[in-house]
């Protein structure tokens, strides 16, 4: 291609809570710089660590296939399941969020087929405004 190099893209499924979408926590840019690559596709539910819950399996189906496509339209990289503390969508104690991330995020690695990484990243709260990104363990 003249002169258009591909992007290097992610694919993160995340909360769709607007304190980690905000200007002043900036989380896209944030995990587009700890992935290396040049843009992140959201798709964004109510607490995405919680979607192996049988009550929402139906729900976790639409995420894998709206995934998938995103793998077949954008070719990513990297796939991540991004959760985070204090989550009304999944409203479970710290310890909780550091193994469902996990879980979900190999979950979501067999449900794709995804040939690369999957990785399970945590934001840590520490006010509405401040939050660590922690890269967890990569399937
Ligand atoms: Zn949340």
């Amino acid at each position: 291609m003249w002169g258009k190099r591909r992007k290097k893209l992610a694919v993160a499924l995340t909360c769709a809570d607007w304190r980690l979408h905000q200007r002043k926590v900036d989380m896209n840019a944030r995990l587009a710089a700890k992935l290396g690559v040049d843009g992140v596709d959201l798709i964004a539910v109510p607490g995405p660590d919680g979607l192996l819950k049988p009550e929402r399996a139906s729900e976790w189906q639409t995420a894998v296939a709206q995934i998938k496509l995103l793998i077949g339209a954008h070719s990513p990289v990297v796939i991540v399941v991004l959760a985070h503390q204090r989550c009304a969508g999944h409203p479970v104690s710290d310890a909780e969020h550091d193994t469902d991330v996990a879980a979900t995020a190999k979950a979501l690695k067999a449900a794709t087929g995804f040939s690369g990484p999957v990785r399970a990243v945590l934001m840590v709260y520490h006010s509405d405004t401040a939050w660590d990104l922690l890269m967890k363990e990569t399937f």
